[in-house]
This record gives structure tokens, C-alpha cells and sequence, in this order.
């Protein structure tokens, strides 16, 4: 590792400078208080990453030419192979002069992040711990069309004092949404500082919010085949948005969406998601299935029961003796749910490759 490219013990500071990525040849100007990865998100640079706080690796790029500031050890994340190679994790390094990166971009689409300053306009309960929260922000956002970003996208929200920002998928179309404002499904995580902030009653409703997005993988592929949709507690929100967008431009497609929650006092948004099915294109199906894993037993629930992945796999694909293999799936919700889902599909035909997914990963599980 050659350590003299490391400078945060000699107090080196960072400041605007320019970052050259090669071999695309692609340049990112990268302010002194943002990391290399949050530069080239917000450039629009489709630069790999998942947690964004240096434990995943994922960012990790090698240093050709230049110097950074490291922000956190590397070698939580890096191998020491990784780290003697000059590799650093983008997410966690500023640069204190202009430097050149070797990492391959992707081919996803991107689309250019803005920051806004915004405050919590309303929340409604929908379950016992997941709130729709809705943020109104002064910045003038285009509206209907223009609305930057796609539906399954998500948005980085911090207020101050909090440690770092926390994700949240937007629950609706971007065109669906109203002038200047983002909704949001949020669930209160027990210990969490941002929900528990979220959910105080005493919250100050003043508190300035700072949003920054879109960002995200999670949208919807282009093809003609069928999909499945399988959410779990607030994993509804990008799926939904995800199914609004489908409405919205009219797809052909067929669909199968499964909403897996504990009781009937954990289902939301029914009415919505009646709405995208009765507008969904006619010359397709949509059908919806919501499964209940801990309804009790002598409830009034005529529905279906169990863990959503497995009623999928035992009720739909093998009792109905659907072949899946071809369709596209779009999952989103705890990790350990995604995980269970995303292995069920590929037992049952469908490609990793067409397998799309957003997890709520969170401080304890990431
Ligand atoms: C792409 C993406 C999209 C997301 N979208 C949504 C969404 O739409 N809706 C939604 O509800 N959530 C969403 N999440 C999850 C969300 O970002 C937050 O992680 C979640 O709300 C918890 O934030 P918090 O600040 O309340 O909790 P945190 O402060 O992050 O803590 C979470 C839990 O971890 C524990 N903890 C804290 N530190 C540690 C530690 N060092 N080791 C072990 N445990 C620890 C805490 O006690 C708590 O129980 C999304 C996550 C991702 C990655």
C-alpha cells in the first residue's frame, strides 16, 4: 500500500477538486465536504455502491494518480491485497487535490441527484409502525412529466444532528406525486435514530429535512414478460410507485403481486393498490395477493396465509402449475425476506439476472 496517498494523518484537508475516471475518461468535480461516490451519484455516474458507510465494499475503486483523505480504516471493508493495490472505497474518501480512479462503471440508468431543504408536511399512522410521511420542500420541483426520477427510486433523509442519512424508497410515480412535495412509507425501527425521531411526538415540526435523490437500481426493465411482485412492510412503497409507473405509460404486461405482512392490521394502501388494478392495461391481468403470516388462526381472514414466498411457490406457481421461467421479478422489503423470495424464484425458473431488488437494510443488519 503506498501510504503516502493516504494524508488524513498529516492533516492534509480536502478541497474541490477534480476526479478522472478511467477507462471511461468521464470527469466528476468533487466539492471538499462530499465523497468521491457522492460526487459521481450526483453527476449521474452510474458508479457501483450499496451501503454508502464502508462496510460493503461495493464503492471500492483503485487510486491511479493523486491523493485522498480516507475517512474511515479501509480495512474493514478492503483486503489487504486490495489495499497494497492502491484500492480505495469511494464512499468514504475525499480528495485533497485532483486524482484518477480506475472503476467500471455501470450501465444503469442514473439520474442526477438534487438536495433540497425541506420540512415533514404530514404523516398518517397506516399500520401500528409504518407512517406515510409526506415532505414539502420551497424548491421549485417540475412537476407531472418532468419530475426527475423513476418510480422504485430513493431519496437520502437527515436532519441535523443525525450521525448520517438514512434512505427511503419514494412510495409513489414521481409523476403522481404533488407540486413540491415526496411521499414516503416509513417504518419505525425500536433504537433507531432517525424513526424514533420520526415517530416522537414531540418531533419539532420546523426541523429543517434535508432530502437528496433520487438514487437507486430498483425500476422497472423494459420487456414484454410477465412479473412477479413480492413487498413485505414498507418495502410497499417502491413496488407500488413501480406499479403506479406501470399505469401511467399503459405496459402490457401481466402481474402477479404478492404483499406479505404479519395481520390484516399490517395490510395498507388497499385502496391504492385497487386503483392500479382496475386502471392496469386492459389487454392485461393483475392480480394481487396479500399473505398473512401471523393472522390469528380463528380471525375473520378468508385469504391467504403463511410466509409470502412460500405460499408463491405451493399455491400459485406449483398448485396452478404456472411456469415462470422468462418473467421478470421485482422484490422489495426486510433483507431476510428478499433473500427467501429471491431464492424461491430462481428454484423456480426465473434468471438471476432478472431478479430486481431493493432491501431495507439498516445499522443492524447491513
Ligand atoms: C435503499 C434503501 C431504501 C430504504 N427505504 C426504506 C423505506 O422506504 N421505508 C423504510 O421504512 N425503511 C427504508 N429503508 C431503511 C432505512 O434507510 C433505515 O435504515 C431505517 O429506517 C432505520 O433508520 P433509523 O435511523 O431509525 O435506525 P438506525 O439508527 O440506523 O438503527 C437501526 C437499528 O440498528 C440498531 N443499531 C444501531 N447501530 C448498530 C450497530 N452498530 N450494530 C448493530 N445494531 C445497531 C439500532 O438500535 C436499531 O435497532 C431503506 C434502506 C435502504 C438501504
Amino acid at each position: 500500500m503506498n501510504i503516502y496517498k493516504y494524508l488524513w494523518f498529516f492533516g492534509t484537508k480536502p478541497k474541490d477538486s477534480t476526479a478522472r475516471l478511467l477507462p471511461s475518461g468521464k470527469s466528476v468535480h468533487v466539492a471538499k465536504n462530499t465523497t468521491l461516490l457522492s460526487a459521481a451519484l450526483e453527476d449521474g455516474h452510474d458508479w457501483p455502491h450499496n451501503c454508502k458507510f464502508g462496510s460493503c465494499g461495493e464503492c471500492k475503486c483503485k487510486l491511479i494518480k493523486g491523493k485522498i483523505k480516507p475517512m474511515v480504516d479501509f480495512s474493514e471493508a478492503l483486503t489487504k491485497e486490495e489495499l497494497d493495490d492502491d484500492y480505495i472505497l469511494a464512499c468514504q474518501s475525499r480528495l485533497t487535490m485532483d486524482c484518477e480512479f480506475e472503476v467500471e462503471l455501470g450501465d444503469l440508468i442514473r439520474v442526477p441527484a438534487r438536495t433540497c431543504n425541506a420540512k415533514v408536511k404530514s404523516t398518517t399512522m397506516l399500520t401500528s409502525d409504518i407512517m406515510s410521511v409526506t415532505i414539502g420542500t420551497d424548491s421549485d420541483i417540475p412537476e407531472g412529466k418532468d419530475r426527475p426520477g423513476l418510480p422504485g427510486m430513493w431519496a437520502e433523509l437527515s436532519v441535523p444532528g443525525l450521525d448520517r442519512p438514512r434512505s427511503y424508497s419514494f412510495a409513489s410515480a414521481p409523476q403522481n406525486e404533488n407540486k413540491n412535495e415526496f411521499t414516503f412509507f416509513i417504518r419505525k425501527v425500536p433504537g433507531g435514530k432517525f424513526t424514533e425521531w420520526l415517530f416522537s411526538e414531540d418531533r419539532d415540526p420546523e426541523e429543517c429535512v434535508t432530502i437528496n435523490g433520487p438514487f437507486g437500481s430498483f425500476y422497472l426493465r423494459e420487456k414484454e414478460t410477465p412479473i412477479v411482485c413480492i413487498a413485505g412492510g414498507s418495502g410497499l412503497a417502491p413496488i407500488k410507485a413501480i406499479l403506479e409507473g406501470g399505469v401511467n405509460d399503459q405496459i402490457k404486461r401481466d402481474v402477479i403481486f404478492l404483499f406479505g405482512a404479519r395481520t390484516q392490521q399490517d395490510l395498507y394502501s388497499l385502496k391504492e393498490i385497487e386503483e392500479i388494478k382496475n386502471n392496469w392495461n386492459k389487454e392485461s391481468s393483475f392480480k394481487f395477493i396479500p399473505v398473512l403470516n401471523m393472522e390469528p388462526e380463528d380471525s375473520d381472514w378468508k385469504g391467504a396465509r403463511g410466509m409470502v414466498t412460500d405460499y408463491f411457490e405451493d399455491e400459485v406457481v406449483k398448485k396452478e402449475n404456472l411456469n415462470i421461467e422468462g418473467w421478470q421479478a421485482y422484490l422489495c422489503g426486510p433483507p431476510p425476506m428478499v433473500d427467501a423470495a429471491g431464492e424461491c424464484l430462481t428454484r423456480n425458473g426465473i434468471l438471476e439476472d432478472e431478479i430486481f431488488y431493493d432491501k431495507f437494510t439498516d445499522a443492524s443488519n447491513s
